[in-house]
């Protein structure tokens, strides 16, 4: 099967805030073979990435084989090294994660297999969601069993606020439930201490991104002064290099690579399989959608799936047709080929 064309569009989003936060710049990305299959994969990156697949990676791709997960794998190292100049982290990264995924959603059209059966043993095919946003109450009644809030560093009122949210999720979804914190970046060492102490008694799983990634000695060192609470981080990570810099910080408990930014399911395996060498957990960020879904099938990554579900009755685009739905808080991966989605074509 070799590649005829690449391309990519940023997508006509109804739903967008004034930031690149609300669609987080999501890029669709599609590929044909000369064997006549289609396939679709999401990146990040917005506009710019876009120019680097049309502009760059078109151009160099159109010929080349893509026949096993093997040849995806050497064409990924391929465009990473053709994209070193401008490349490594970011953007171009964001741009090959969409190469990468359309690639694999070919190749599971071609071989009429779901993209987790491609990489080998599918281990799980029920699995366990945890629900982001604040809508504790409609999680409940939809059967969420774990709630990961937003926190914002405002002062020091927010010690209180965050006792006030842990609590009220401990008592609406059960003792046995997952609360966990992502706080975006806005403490600091301190504050992250304060926090363990001040929520110890509601039992957190994990604080998200408490320090920035460039602080990784200092996370390393407050990662074993937080327990039993575990450090989780890395969306804002890049391909296996950049989680080699995580392993060797040993800053996280909980890795996080987003599979639509970090390089795909190519570098999300390589990732995956680091970890399990640095005895961390891999839960990929957002990896209830179809990218990071069939690689936690298919692989060590926890049977943990992050659901951004936001609040009850907010308007949202879904730019991507098929996917499964939570039921009871569980997602069932599908038989479907390939990632088992389409793009609603109303967007692109
Ligand atoms: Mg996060």
């Amino acid at each position: 099967m070799k590649i005829t064309s690449l391309s990519a569009v940023y997508p006509s989003y109804q739903h967008t805030a004034p930031s690149w936060r609300t669609n987080l710049w999501q890029i669709v990305v599609r590929v044909e073979t000369d064997t006549g299959q289609t396939g679709w994969g999401c990146g990040g990156g917005g506009k710019a990435a876009v120019e680097i697949v049309n502009g760059h990676f078109s151009e160099i791709l159109v010929g080349r084989s893509v026949d096993s997960v093997s040849e995806i794998s050497d064409t990924w190292d391929f465009l990473y090294t053709e994209s070193i100049p401008y490349g490594r982290k970011g953007i171009a990264i964001m741009a090959l994660s969409g190469v990468d995924l359309a690639l694999y959603d070919a190749l599971g059209k071609a071989e009429a297999k779901p993209v987790a059966a491609l990489l080998g043993n599918v281990s799980k095919r029920r699995m366990r969601c945890y629900a982001t946003g604040p809508d504790t109450d409609w999680y409940a009644e939809l059967g969420f069993t774990a709630q990961k809030m937003s926190h914002r560093w405002t002062g020091d009122r927010s010690v209180d606020q965050a006792v006030e949210m842990a609590e009220s999720a401990r008592t609406a979804l059960g003792p046995d439930a997952e609360v966990m914190f992502d706080v975006y970046m806005s403490w600091d060492s301190e504050i992250t201490l304060r926090m363990a102490d001040a929520l110890s008694h509601v039992g957190i799983h994990w604080f998200e991104d408490v320090l920035t990634p460039d602080d990784l000695q200092e996370l390393g060192a407050l990662r074993w002064k937080i327990r039993p609470i575990n450090m989780a981080g890395g969306e804002h990570e890049f391909t296996a290099h950049g989680f080699a810099e995580i392993a060797r910080a040993g800053a996280y408990d909980i890795w996080q690579p987003d599979i639509t930014w970090c390089g795909g399911i190519t570098a999300g395996l390589r990732i995956a399989s680091m970890a399990r060498a640095a005895k961390a957990e891999v839960v990929p960020h957002r990896g209830g959608e179809p990218w990071g879904l069939h690689l936690i099938a298919a692989s060590g990554c926890e049977d943990f799936a992050e659901l951004v579900m936001g609040t009850r009755n907010a308007e949202k685009d879904v730019m991507w047709l098929g996917a499964p739905e939570p039921v009871n808080g569980y997602l069932e991966l599908g038989d479907a080929h390939g990632f088992g989605v389409d793009p609603n074509e109303e967007l692109l």
